[in-house]
């Protein structure tokens, strides 16, 4: 095979980043396990209680090692206790949450509805068409984040679940997520929380946005994106195995005896390099990354706004700029990964690890001189 893979030189696009030198190596060596046989691949569902119990950490879920993977008749039969899967990603954590949801309003009269904001992301989409529920899309307002007034308007007997976004795929934006709860509190819904992005900067900001500053139900969260291990490693988080529950079909033929994950058989690797990558870099390493790429987000933004582009400020470390599609066309065609925001098509700037000051500062200069030609 002579196919190279895309060098991170040039991407400003991308949610996922260059993983860890530790988490690579981790998914290297478990690149051949599959926690999805516990019972076979033993070190690999270890390591995946591991992961579960350091996300836990960081979303604010308090979660006992030993009672992590709900995939087992032991977490099943203890019930109650926080828990989750490592995912292929955000997009099988959304769709596993909405199913969650919909399992739990079965006894609703209409069909169920999911109430998502429109800055959602369009695994939803996917996931209502999958699970036959019905996608309320509700508005945001002027600073991206979703309008709450058109939340409450928007819930009924039949809503099974409010979404809230916490990092928005297009401008980084985190939804009011304590009133949301309320909310669906109000209509006896579920709280999904989409941190599958932010989750892993936003510890590090005043947000409200995890288990411990409102009623969340269930939460993405994703290793390899902000996270720093490689693909496939996201993050579904529940409040409770019951929940987890919902999802749960027996397995006739493996050595355990009940299955919760999307997927069946699915990679260790991703398992082991989120373990890796967090007890590499939880809390101190992310911090300082999120710092850094914080600045490089505000100091972008000052560029651009000084040569006069229209900017929306960064409050994680994304930013969205207006640049003429000529000019996008060129910068494109000059090898820079770039794409736009799906309403009026703004560029996005998304300042993960693997973006420094000096690859902002080269971008800046082909701007500059496409620009004048
Ligand atoms: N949720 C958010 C907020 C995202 O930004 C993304 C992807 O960028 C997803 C979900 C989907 O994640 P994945 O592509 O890992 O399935």
């Amino acid at each position: 095979m002579r196919a190279e893979p895309q060098s991170f030189d040039r991407v400003l696009s991308s949610m996922c980043t260059e993983p860890h030198p530790a988490a690579r190596e981790a998914a290297e060596r478990f690149l051949a396990t599959n926690p999805g046989d516990p019972g076979t691949y033993q070190s690999a569902a270890a390591l995946e209680d591991r992961a579960v119990a350091m996300l836990g950490e960081i979303v604010g879920l308090e979660i006992d090692t030993a009672d992590a993977i709900g995939t087992g008749d032991d977490a099943r039969a203890r019930g109650g206790e926080p828990t989750g899967y490592v995912t292929s990603g955000g997009t099988e954590a959304n769709v596993q949450a909405v199913r969650i949801a919909r399992e739990r309003a079965a006894s609703a009269t209409g069909r169920p509805s999911v109430v998502v904001p429109e800055s959602a992301h369009f695994s939803f989409r996917k996931a209502a068409d999958l699970l036959q529920v019905d996608l309320e899309v509700v508005p945001t307002t002027a600073d991206h984040r979703v309008d709450l007034e058109a939340v409450r308007a928007a819930v009924d007997e039949d809503t099974a679940a409010v979404v809230g976004v916490a990092g928005s795929t297009e401008y980084g934006r985190v939804d009011p997520i304590p009133e949301l709860g309320e909310i669906a509190a109000s209509v006896d819904a579920l709280l999904h929380v989409d941190a599958a992005w932010g989750g892993f900067a936003l510890p590090f900001t005043d947000r409200e946005w995890h288990f411990g500053h409102a009623a969340v139900d269930t939460m993405a969260i994703d290793p390899h994106k902000m996270g720093q291990a490689a693909v496939p490693a996201g993050g579904l988080l529940v409040r409770s195995t019951d929940l987890l529950d919902e999802l749960a079909v027996d397995t006739p033929y493996l050595e355990s005896t009940s299955q919760a994950t999307l997927t069946g058989t699915r990679s260790g690797a991703g398992v082991a390099s989120a373990v890796a990558a967090m007890e590499e870099l939880w809390p101190d390493g992310y911090r300082d990354q999120y710092v850094r790429s914080q600045h490089n987000a505000e100091w972008l933004a000052d560029q651009l706004e000084v040569r006069g582009y229209e900017v929306v400020e960064p409050v994680l470390p994304l930013v969205a700029a207006s640049i003429p599609t000529p000019l996008f066309e060129s910068l494109r065609a000059e090898g820079w990964r770039l794409s736009r925001t799906g309403d009026d098509r703004r560029v996005r700037f998304v300042c993960m690890p693997h973006v420094t000051r000096e690859m902002l500062e080269s971008f800046l200069a082909d701007l500059d001189r496409l620009e004048s030609r």
